[in-house]
């Protein structure tokens, strides 16, 4: 029995939605993770203040989230949902703070849940409910099943994967992405972008992952084209805000695959983010999935309206120079961590050790 498509986030879109929503059919209580600065400058978080006052809900704010959030913080702030009694968790930013609101909604309802105990197994108690707005358009998080989360006892990210941490509700508003710096907004779209493509070419991709991922990449990958043309307008923004939350719906299907398996230790040792960290890898993803099946491979490409390997590399490596180089001993230590990870034989084509070296030689010092 094959389960095609199974998605239960409510998808709101439009200018002031995060103003309209109603959310006290979530509660009296509500908990704001965010960053410490971006939800503010874009004005997601004064839009959900001023709805949450109007509306009477009380509502605490968690704005320590780092970037690359570890299973600590979430911790951390799981228990502080639950020092404030907190009915549901609004999370408002890019993919950090919504993959931290997601494990500590875990974590609140789960007072016996520790850091060292997260990955072990369901735990028993639904999540509170949790409110997604995103203001990049890169991780899809809004409408996933997974909160990807530094965990230092393994020395990478680890993605806790679980139906109960689906968001209930998503409120995208383009809006909130226009704040958002040139180097900020291509890396994500890349991330995005990696999302359609490890999607389209999964061994577990289906008629549905393939027809979002047709369109993700229609949005996104054409829109990194307008980007490197100049500053996206509002209309661009849309567009890759929904081709991130299309992609999103993508991996909720397929997972993701060796571009993002190879990305995590280059986020986790080097601080390269993690849409960046990528693009590091993708073009050669490309090649090597086109050995098992070429046409996919330019039907991806045609959407993404480039026409060879070369000028996908172009298109990504223009968005996103991917110019560190690393240590050699450092560098196969990531090759290895790469390898080894959970995602990195999902998709059509699973590289050998040959393979992974030849993607990692080229950022040797
Ligand atoms: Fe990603």
């Amino acid at each position: 029995m094959t389960n095609l498509f199974y998605n239960p986030v409510k998808v709101y879109s439009g200018r002031k939605i995060c103003a309209e929503y109603d959310y006290s059919q979530h509660g009296k209580r509500a908990l704001i993770v965010c960053g410490g600065q971006s939800a503010r400058l874009c004005g997601a978080l004064d839009d959900v203040k001023e709805a949450l006052m109007g509306q009477g809900i009380k509502f605490s704010i968690f704005d320590k989230v780092e970037q690359n959030p570890t299973v600590e913080t979430c911790h951390a702030a799981g228990a502080f949902a639950r020092e404030e009694k907190a009915d549901f968790i609004i999370a408002i930013g890019g993919g950090s703070p919504l993959d931290a609101a997601k494990a500590a909604a875990y974590f609140a309802a789960n007072a016996k849940l520790t850091p060292e105990t997260l990955y072990d197994g369901d735990a028993p108690n639904d999540p509170l409910p949790i409110i997604a707005i995103p203001t990049t358009a890169g991780t899809g998080s809004e409408v996933t099943q997974y909160a990807v989360l530094t965990y230092h006892r393994i020395q990478n990210k680890k993605t806790l994967k679980t139906p109960k941490i689906f968001p209930v509700a998503a409120l995208l508003d383009a809006e909130y992405t226009v704040t958002l710096p040139k180097s900020i907004t291509n890396a994500t779209a890349v991330d995005a972008l990696s999302h359609a493509l490890e999607g389209y070419l999964s061994k577990a991709a289906t008629v549905v992952s393939d027809s979002l991922a047709e369109k993700a990449m229609l949005y996104v990958g054409r829109g990194l084209k307008t980007l490197a043309e100049g500053r996206p307008d509002a209309t661009l923004r849309e567009k890759l805000l929904y081709g991130s939350m299309l992609a999103g719906m993508v991996i909720s299907i397929t997972g993701t695959s060796f571009v993002h398996s190879f990305g995590y230790p280059l986020t986790y040792y080097e601080n390269i983010s993690h849409g960046a960290a990528n693009a590091y890898f993708l073009p050669d993803f490309m090649e090597l999935s086109a050995r098992e099946n070429e046409d996919k491979v330019m039907r991806a490409y045609r959407i993404c309206g480039v026409k060879s390997h070369e000028e996908f590399r172009a298109l990504i490596e223009n968005a996103v120079p991917c110019d560190r180089k690393f240590e050699r001993d450092d560098a196969m230590k990531y090759m290895r961590t790469g390898f080894n990870g959970g995602s990195t034989m999902r998709g059509i084509y699973e590289p050998t050790s040959d393979d992974a070296y030849y993607m990692i030689k080229k950022y040797i010092r």
